[in-house]
């Protein structure tokens, strides 16, 4: 599976694709409708395209320019997941990158206070992207996009599953876990409570260098 290791090095610490060995019964869990039926591979020649919301009437349009980085699924409670689903399918561009193209009007800000400000359709509550506009935040200058929303194929793949366990806060039956921890990792989505480890390693550098222990 070497489209784990083919974005930006983020997919070093996902496993190998693997059969639980645990004996758990993954049968009938579902996790994103995007992973499902299996991981599909992103396309090494792919330079971006275009995301709709869900609207059928004047839908909302974003145009990005480039690959994405770093997709993943989500257990977070902010991330927009579509109906039924527990979990998001969430990916990073470089907000240069981004452009609404079509019904830019709809667009709303679900959450003016949130580090990341989600602009949302008004209409049918699609997320069309997320941009933190907090200079200083080691993140700032990537926009978070919901690929799935996009016709083009070719998209970069969910790599990992971050916040499995705030799924819970979503409403997930703690029971549930085990069978959606070996679903995941069936499907090659290391799961991690957090970001993956390279994130987290690059938010905790940012933070050290913030604070002096490391030189900026
Ligand atoms: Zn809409
Ligand atoms: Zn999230």
């Amino acid at each position: 599976m070497g489209f784990l290791s083919s974005l930006f090095g983020g997919g070093g610490a996902a496993a190998a694709p693997q059969h639980s060995g645990s004996g758990i019964d993954t049968s009938g869990v579902k996790i994103h409708p995007a992973v499902d039926h299996g991981v599909k591979p992103g396309a090494d020649t792919f330079t971006g395209g275009t995301i709709s919301c869900l609207c059928t009437q004047n839908p909302v349009e974003v145009s990005i320019s480039a690959q994405t980085a770093h997709n993943h699924i989500c257990g977070c409670t902010k991330c927009w997941k579509p109906a039924g689903a527990d979990f998001s399918q969430i990916a990073v561009v470089g907000r240069d990158h981004v452009s609404v193209t079509a019904n830019a009007e709809k667009l709303h800000i679900v959450d003016e206070a949130a580090a990341i400000q989600r602009h949302a359709c008004r209409d049918c509550g699609a997320h069309m992207y997320g941009r933190i506009e907090n200079t200083a935040h080691p993140f700032h200058g990537l926009d978070f996009v919901h690929t799935e929303l996009s016709r083009d194929a070719g998209w970069s793949p969910a790599e990992f599953a971050a916040f499995v366990s705030s799924a819970i806060e979503g409403g997930v039956s703690p029971d549930r876990m085990d069978g959606i921890r070996a679903r995941l990792k069936e499907l090659g989505l290391e799961p991690y409570d957090a970001l993956s480890p390279p994130l987290m390693d690059l938010l905790a550098t940012d933070a050290a260098k913030k604070s002096g222990v490391l030189k900026a």
